[in-house]
């Protein structure tokens, strides 16, 4: 497993639950250390962690990083083992990924995440999956551990991550629609949780409306998912959808939000932190 942070160290959890052996590297050695408790070997550099694996996942913040690590790494993986990118990469990451693979020989499959941190911790993940059918079998044991379900979703690696965009242009839709309504029920001099009530059980809830709203009301941003994380998967989205040619004024609107937040020193705090972007301003 290469990269612990808040994702990479749940699913390490969830691997060892299993009875697995999981060799884990971290750029910060900090963050790893402490999964040995868990029962994982803790390696010193990435080309350590790989060797003699039977499957290699990474879990980093974005191409950049699983470039770097891999480029040490990649001459080090043993024959026949499965390289499995669950990182949130984007259409072109993907694309840079599957050649870095291609040109060491490694199979790779494209392997993005949907669920946060106590879905990672708990095993509870679904797996958008995409790459050669002819490794399902071989990776089966670790979706099975990390994941609830895994979607196939076909032989091309890069697939998934397209979906993955989607569901993620929900997730910073939702977010930022629920911080809205939040933040206008307070201005409007009402109690933000009357909202949250309101549409409680309705068809126009949803689970994260009421999981994330409550923490805007409680001011309770301990991060799930870093909102500096959101605008790096909304700046993907964007890439994709211009590229695709879909209308962005919605997208573009979310990111600006969500920056205006981040600007605000809230970047490192969890994505619910974007209602300070909707709060009453000073007027001028
Ligand atoms: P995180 O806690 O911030 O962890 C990021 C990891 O990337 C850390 O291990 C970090 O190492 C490493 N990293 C960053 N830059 C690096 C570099 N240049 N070289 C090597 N390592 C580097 O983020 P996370 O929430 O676990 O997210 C990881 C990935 O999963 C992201 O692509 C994210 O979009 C995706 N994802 C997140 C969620 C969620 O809800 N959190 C859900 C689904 C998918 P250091 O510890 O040394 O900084």
């Amino acid at each position: 497993m290469l990269g612990t942070g808040i994702m990479g160290a749940g699913m390490t959890r969830s691997l060892l639950r299993e009875g697995l052996d999981v060799t884990v590297w971290n750029r910060s050695t900090d963050k790893a250390k402490p999964l040995a408790d868990d029962g994982a070997t803790v390696a010193e550099t990435a080309a350590e962690a790989v060797s003699g694996a039977d499957v290699v996942v990474t879990m980093l913040f974005d191409t950049d990083a699983v470039e770097q690590a891999m480029a040490d790494a990649l001459d080090h993986v043993p024959d026949g083992a499965v390289w499995v990118q669950t990182s949130t990469v984007g259409v072109d990451g993907t694309a840079r990924l599957v050649e870095l693979a291609r040109s060491k020989g490694v199979d790779f499959l494209d392997a993005p995440v949907l669920g946060t941190k106590a879905p990672a911790e708990n095993g509870k993940l679904v797996v958008l999956a995409s790459g050669p059918s002819s490794l399902q079998e071989k990776v089966r044991p670790v979706f099975d551990a990390i994941g609830a379900k895994t979607q196939w979703i076909g032989e091309e690696p890069g697939d998934s991550s397209k979906l993955k965009l989607a569901v993620n242009a929900w997730i910073a839709t939702v977010v930022n629609g629920t911080a809205q309504s939040i933040a206008l029920t307070r201005a409007l001099g009402l109690d933000p949780q009357q909202f949250l009530d309101a549409v409680s059980g309705q068809a126009v809830d949803a689970p994260y409306v009421q999981l994330k709203g409550k923490a805007m009301i409680d001011g309770d941003y301990a991060p799930s998912f870093e909102l500096d994380g959101v605008i790096k998967d909304v700046d993907l989205v964007l890439a994709a959808a211009r590229d695709a040619g879909v209308d962005t004024t919605l997208t573009t609107a979310l990111r600006d939000r969500l920056q205006a937040a981040s600007g605000d020193g809230h970047g490192s705090e969890d994505m619910a932190a974007v209602v300070h972007a909707y709060e009453v301003r000073e007027r001028s």
